[in-house]
């Protein structure tokens, strides 16, 4: 079930549940607080969307939390409990202020928090940057991340040209959707990409699709054009 948008940006789905989530891997590294900022974003915003990987989330916190009390009189500095704590507090509030079902008066919210925080402006107002014809992004500025974050619009119907990665990508839909050889995505799903995946997303043909997106190293153009377009590919 969809609902067209106010604004015109885009329908977004309600009480969808995602069906494309991240690793147990990726998710442990999140609850130990050893991701990189821009990582730990988009994980964050992500699990606003999808209750699945929340409760992965909160399980391992339960563990966590577990295993703390065992060790925590003898093994644990004040400095780092507070730090764990700290942490638990930060997740727990994700959690509660996530518009997995936007409140009333509100449907129109197409970036859940804690991205939302990250913006200075609503989505209507970003300023997009032309990447190539329908394809813009815009810059999500981290400051303490040497992963690049960035908002990326892929225009209706088109393709992304064909690459791999040199490191890994992660991609959050937040408004429309995707193909490529993995499935269908759309909002709420994250597609995790390293230098083992090579595709080409095509967006839905009815509307443009927002994206989320984090990499860690520039992407590599596979296709015959695109090979020698990628001294060109910026980071
Ligand atoms: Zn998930």
């Amino acid at each position: 079930m969809t609902r067209k948008m106010p604004n015109g940006i885009a329908s977004l789905p309600a009480h969808r549940v995602p069906t494309h989530h991240l690793s147990e891997e990726l998710l442990l590294d999140y609850a130990a607080g050893s991701c990189g900022e821009a990582e730990a974003l988009i994980i964050a915003t992500h699990l606003a969307l999808c209750p699945d990987c929340r409760a992965v989330v909160e399980a391992c916190d339960a563990v966590g939390g577990a295993l703390l009390d065992e060790i925590a009189p003898t093994a644990v500095g004040a400095g780092s409990l507070e730090a764990v704590l700290a942490r638990l507090d930060d997740v727990t509030s994700a959690v509660e202020t996530s518009p997995f079902v936007a409140p009333r008066g509100h449907e129109d919210i197409v970036v859940p928090e804690p991205l939302r925080s990250y913006l200075a402006t609503d989505l209507k107002d970003v300023a997009w940057k032309p990447v190539m014809r329908g394809l813009d992004e815009a810059a999500v500025p981290i400051c303490t991340s040497p992963a690049k974050s960035r908002l990326m619009r892929i225009g209706a119907g088109v393709a992304v040209p064909r690459h791999t990665h040199h490191g890994s990508e992660m991609t959050l839909v937040l408004s429309g959707g995707f193909s490529d050889n993995r499935g269908h995505f759309v909002r709420g799903d994250i597609a995790v990409s390293d230098p083992e995946v090579e595709h080409r997303p095509v967006a839905d043909a009815d509307e443009d699709c927002i994206c989320f997106v984090v990499t860690d190293a520039p992407l590599k153009l596979t296709g015959p054009i695109g090979r020698l377009l990628n001294p060109f590919v910026r980071f």
